[in-house]
C-alpha cells in the first residue's frame, strides 16, 4: 500500500514537474503562435479551400521533422510524431476554414481577402477563430516534438478543413477526414474552440453532449388544389401545414425528457401557394432538429415522422418527411468516462477556479464526427478579454468577431498535457 501511494506520488510530482516545463516552453512560444495566428487571420480561406493555409502548415511540420501527408479531404495536413517507443496514438485536431465574412475590425492585420462562394465573389474573415486554433495546434506540435524523449506512443496532429460546411455539392471536412481513414489506429482524440465570450484562462467542459446533433428536414404536405371561396372541395395544405408546426412544437415539450438534455425542433422555412384566392395542392415545410442525446435523437426522428402524417393523415392530406434532407453532423459527445480522467489535468494546465463544467450548447460541430469513432474531448477557451463585460463579446460568425490573444496560451498547454498525460495513464 505504502509503496502504491508513494508511487502515485511520484507519477502526480513528475506531472506536476512536467506541466511546468510545458507551460515554460509555451510562454516561450507565445509571440510565435500569436504571429502565426495573425498570419492566418490576414490571410482566411475558405471551406476546401485551404490552399495556402495547408502549404504554410505543411512546410512548418515538415521543419520540425514529423511525417507529413497533405491533400488529406481536400486540403487536410495530417502529421505524425513518433515516439519510437510503444503507446496509444493521440490525436489532436484544429479546424483552418474562414467564412464569408467581412472584417470590421481595425486590426493591423485585418483580412481585407476576397474568395468565391459558391458561384460568388465573397470577402472572407476568420469569423469563428480557426486560426487561432491552427498556431495553438502548431504550438503544441512545436513543444511535443521537443519532448520527444518524454513520449511513448505517437501523436497525430489533424489539421482539417471546411468545417463550416463544404460548398454545396462538395464533400468535406471531419466526416471526409474520418472516410479516408485518419482516425484509423486512433486511441484518442482532443480538440478545442476558442470563445469570444469565455475569459481568457479559463477552460469548458462537459461530461457527454456538448454541443448538439444537427438533423435538417423538410415535410412535402400534399393536399387538393382548389378555388379559395369553395375550400370544402380542397384536402387543404396549408391548415395541415399550420397544424404540423405546432404539432411538431409539443414534441419537445410533451414527449421528451427535458431534465435530461435540451432539444429543439425548428421550422426555418414554408412555402406554398402563389395567389390569395388558390388553395394550392401542396406546402413544404423546411428546418432543423437539435438534439444532445443520441436516445432523445432517435425519438424525436421517429415521433417527427408520426405527427406528420397523423396530423395529414386527420385532415385527409398525405405528409411526405424526408429526414434527413442534407447533411447531418453527430452530437458532440465527450466520453463521460475519458472526461472524468482527464479533468485533473484541466485543473493542473488552468489552475483554480478556471475550469468550468458548462451547460451544453445547441449549436454543432464536426469534431462530433470523430468522436463517433474513437472517445473524444472537446473543449472550450477563454478568448475574452477579462476587463470586457460578457453582454460587450462579439459573438463568433460577425464581423465584430476578435479574440485575445492571450487566451491561446492555456490552449497550447492543454494540448499538450492532455497527450503527455494520457500518454502517462496508459503506460
Ligand atoms: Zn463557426
Ligand atoms: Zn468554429
Amino acid at each position: 500500500m505504502k509503496t502504491a501511494l508513494s508511487a502515485i506520488a511520484l507519477i502526480c510530482l513528475s506531472s506536476a514537474a512536467v506541466a511546468d516545463q510545458v507551460s515554460q516552453q509555451a510562454t516561450q512560444l507565445e509571440p510565435q503562435v500569436i504571429e502565426w495566428r495573425r498570419h492566418f487571420h490576414q490571410h482566411p480561406e475558405l471551406s476546401n479551400r485551404e490552399f495556402e493555409t495547408a502549404k504554410y502548415i505543411e512546410n512548418y511540420l515538415k521543419g520540425l521533422g514529423l511525417q507529413v501527408q497533405s491533400g488529406v479531404a481536400h486540403t487536410g495536413v495530417v502529421a505524425i510524431l513518433d515516439s519510437g517507443k510503444p503507446g496509444p496514438v493521440v490525436a489532436l485536431r484544429a479546424d483552418m476554414d474562414g467564412l464569408p465574412v467581412k472584417e470590421q475590425n481595425e486590426l493591423p492585420f485585418r483580412s481585407q481577402a476576397i474568395g468565391e462562394y459558391n458561384g460568388e465573389k465573397v470577402p472572407v474573415m476568420h469569423a469563428c477563430g480557426h486560426d487561432t486554433h491552427m498556431a495553438m495546434l502548431m504550438g503544441a506540435a512545436k513543444i511535443l516534438t521537443d519532448m520527444k524523449s518524454q513520449l511513448s506512443g505517437k501523436v497525430k496532429f489533424v489539421f482539417q478543413p471546411a468545417e463550416e460546411g463544404a460548398p454545396v455539392g462538395e464533400k468535406g471536412g471531419a466526416e471526409l477526414m474520418v472516410a479516408e481513414g485518419v482516425m484509423k489506429g486512433v486511441d484518442v482524440v482532443f480538440g478545442l474552440h476558442i470563445s469570444s465570450d469565455t475569459d481568457v484562462g479559463t477552460v469548458e467542459y462537459r461530461h457527454g453532449g456538448i454541443m448538439a446533433a444537427v438533423d435538417p428536414y423538410k415535410i412535402v404536405v400534399k393536399g387538393k388544389q382548389a378555388h379559395g371561396a369553395y375550400p370544402w372541395l380542397s384536402v387543404d395544405p396549408v391548415v395541415t401545414s399550420a397544424q404540423i408546426v405546432m404539432g411538431l412544437q409539443t414534441i419537445v415539450s410533451r414527449e421528451l425528457p427535458l431534465t435530461q438534455d435540451a432539444a429543439v425542433i425548428t421550422v426555418g422555412s414554408i412555402h406554398g401557394g402563389n395567389r390569395s384566392n388558390i388553395i394550392p395542392n401542396q406546402v413544404e415545410l423546411v428546418g432543423t432538429i437539435r438534439t444532445l442525446d443520441d436516445a432523445m435523437r432517435e425519438d424525436l426522428h421517429a415521433a417527427v415522422h408520426r405527427k406528420a402524417k397523423g396530423i395529414a393523415d386527420s385532415m385527409r392530406a398525405e405528409a411526405e418527411v424526408i429526414l434527413p434532407y442534407g447533411d447531418s453532423y453527430p452530437v458532440t459527445y465527450n466520453d463521460p468516462t475519458l472526461m472524468d480522467k482527464m479533468l485533473p489535468t484541466l485543473h493542473r494546465t488552468a489552475g483554480q477556479g478556471k475550469v468550468q463544467e458548462v451547460k451544453a450548447v445547441t449549436g454543432a460541430e464536426d469534431f462530433s464526427f470523430f468522436q463517433k469513432e474513437v472517445p473524444g474531448l472537446y473543449l472550450f477557451v477563454g478568448g475574452k478579454s477579462v476587463d470586457l463585460p460578457k453582454h460587450q463579446a462579439p459573438a463568433h460568425h460577425t464581423p465584430e468577431f476578435r479574440i485575445d490573444e492571450a487566451g491561446m496560451k492555456l490552449g497550447v498547454e492543454l494540448l499538450t498535457n492532455l497527450t503527455l498525460d494520457y500518454m502517462q495513464q496508459r503506460q
